[in-house]
């Protein structure tokens, strides 16, 4: 055992070190005598325990008891000695972290022994019990995955940080962050890698916030950042500019190679409000637009935000139960044959009638219903609708004479549906639907945002003779040679490009090269948004196959459709 004695009376010194000579024991002696010699020895060196004399000429025997358990801390065990027995001050002693305290007159070999090892083991106790305290705290307050703060201490770090900034006058931001398709990498590589990815994440955030700045993981895949002593907004708006630099870099996490981005969100205090509640609502607001926006991006949070996002998320709640109260419906736009000029079939277009904003076209509900995922059970119903419509024209008209095929559109997320196949198939049953009678439309995207699944489940639907329509060809990559990868027997040339020929010839030559190589590849062409007499003009001088536009007619509801294009044989 390592000893040292810090006394400057030698006599006690003596006395001390004669008490602790014990046959049996090695004790290895030092003696300072003076507080600042002792305070550097114990410093310095490492003891198993001290001594401590609470007479010292230039310091109390407290006074050193204090700088040595202050940084840079000693924690070694003590054991003060006095010459007087003063309970008080012995219990003083003992709350600034002496393991014991005896009086000088009191000291026999056998009780300096025993107070030692007492002090020992006291001493052992408190460490472990601070070691357990700290771990429990840590446990508290650190996300165990990233190493970061946890969602508790982000909130008590927020509720501190107003308070302060409003002392100070100063302002701050918070930053929620968002990754953005997190989950899909979670389906589809499993959440181990989730998890790394995560931390990976984590690390790039921390390089990316200036020091002194709160990072934090909310949960799942949510952060957020508290930036204190804001003196620039603009600060917020490049934290969040080196973030998403940050993210772009692809990251290898078991060989995979994965790309990343997040939509962010920032409010300020207190400009946008005064209470943490508030603040953090008013991030998530601006976090919204920023997904709402296509993701990978931030916005700012304003008041105009707040009531866009409010309609929002009210057409949201009203649209989970538009299906149930039955206010979607179908309109029809017919297609016309370019050589013979007759109806060849119908677009099922959605809308919904809205109890009190009236009609609503697809393009105001249906990012929400991707959004939400109520589109597959919207796109089920617009399906077995359309199938049903066609059933009753098919029957009032005479099957064998109605020469009538229905386009439906489809959405990604319902190509990701394994039961997707199985559903058409059964619902065209159900009406009794010849296969040939039943386009369905897809855009660019939904297609190559479900590469594996949805070639499968193309190519299973393709075989069944269902005809597969590329929509709006032409405002996506526009990648001629991906239709070659997909079964596709229809392409629709999206309006903005009908519109756009007009008056320029160049983009004519364009149109008759892409009609050329789709009949390369066996594919029909039909021309969207043939509004006037000049565009039909061009669809037949370029031998396209199809017509849909305002030209003939606009979508319109079933009974009307059946008037103007359907006869009684
Ligand atoms: P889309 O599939 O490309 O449908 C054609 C859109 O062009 C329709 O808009 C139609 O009204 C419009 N249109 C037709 N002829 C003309 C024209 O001559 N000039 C102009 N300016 N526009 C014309 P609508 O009905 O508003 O639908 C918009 C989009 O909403 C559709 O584009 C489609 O992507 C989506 N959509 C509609 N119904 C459904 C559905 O049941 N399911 C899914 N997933 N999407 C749907
Ligand atoms: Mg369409
Ligand atoms: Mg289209």
């Amino acid at each position: 055992m390592k000893l040292l004695i810090i006394d400057d009376d030698v006599v006690d010194r003596m006395n001390t070190m004669r008490n602790l000579q014990r046959p049996g024991q090695t004790i290895e002696v030092t003696e300072a005598s003076s507080a600042e010699a002792g305070l550097a020895l114990a410093l310095e060196t490492s003891f198993d325990l001290l001594l401590l004399d609470y007479q010292l000429p230039t310091m109390t025997g407290l006074e050193l008891l204090i700088s040595l358990r202050s940084p840079p801390t000693n924690n070694t065990p003590v054991v003060m000695l006095s010459h007087t027995n003063d309970e008080e001050l012995a219990l003083k002693c003992i709350e600034h972290g002496a393991q014991d305290f005896i009086v000088k007159s009191e000291v026999t070999a056998p009780r300096l022994m025993r107070a030692i090892s007492h002090a020992r083991e006291r001493h052992k106790i408190e460490s472990e019990l601070r070691e357990s305290r700290e771990q429990l705290r840590y446990l508290a307050e650190v996300d165990s995955l990233t190493g970061l703060a946890n969602r508790h201490m982000f909130e008590r770090g927020l509720t501190n940080a107003l308070p302060l900034a409003e002392r100070q006058n100063t302002e701050l931001a918070l930053v929620m962050l968002d990754l953005d398709k997190f989950k899909d990498i979670n389906d589809t590589l499993g959440h181990v890698i989730g998890d790394e990815l995560l931390k990976e994440v984590a690390k790039r955030l921390t390089t990316a916030v200036r020091e002194g700045d709160l990072l934090c993981r909310l949960g799942g895949d949510e952060f957020a950042i508290l930036i204190h002593n804001l003196d620039n907004i603009e600060l917020a708006e490049r934290l969040t500019q080196r973030i998403l630099r940050t993210l772009k870099q692809p990251l290898m996490i078991e060989g995979h190679e994965i790309s990343i981005s997040a939509s962010m969100g920032i409010a300020s205090y207190p400009d946008c409000a005064t209470d943490a509640v508030q603040l953090m609502k008013c991030a998530d607001v601006a976090l919204y637009r920023s997904k709402d926006a296509g993701r990978n991006q931030s916005h700012f949070y304003s008041k105009e935000l707040h009531e866009k996002i409010q309609k929002r998320v009210e057409l949201e709640h009203d649209l989970r139960g538009a299906l149930d109260r039955d206010e979607l419906v179908l309109y029809y736009q017919p297609q016309i044959g370019v050589s013979d000029q007759k109806i060849t079939g119908a677009e099922a277009l959605i809308r919904w009638q809205h109890p009190t904003k009236g009609l609503i076209p697809p393009d105001k509900f249906i990012p929400i219903a991707e959004d939400t995922g109520l589109i597959v059970e919207i796109g089920d119903w617009v399906l077995d609708k359309a199938c049903q419509q066609l059933q009753k024209w098919r029957i009032k008209f005479n099957a064998t004479d109605l020469n009538l095929s229905l386009s439906v559109n489809l959405s990604a997320l319902q190509l990701g549906s394994h039961s997707f196949v199985g559903n058409v198939e059964s619902t065209m049953q159900k009406y009794d639907i010849p296969h040939q009678r039943l386009e369905l439309e897809l855009t660019e995207s939904a297609v190559s945002e479900n590469t594996e699944v949805s070639t499968q489940l193309l190519e299973n639907l393709s075989q069944r003779g269902i005809k597969l329509a590329m929509d709006d060809f032409g405002t996506g990559y526009s990648s001629l040679l991906q239709l070659k990868n997909y079964p596709f027997q229809v392409l629709k040339i999206d309006k903005s490009f009908i519109h756009s020929i007009s008056d320029n010839n160049s983009d004519e030559t364009y149109l008759h090269a892409i009609n050329a190589f789709a009949k390369i590849l066996g594919l029909q062409v039909v021309a969207e948004g043939v509004e006037t007499a000049k565009q039909k003009a061009l669809c037949e001088k370029l031998l396209f196959d199809r017509m849909q536009g305002y030209y003939f007619s606009r979508p319109i509801p079933a009974a009307e459709f059946e008037k103007a294009y359907l006869q009684k044989p």
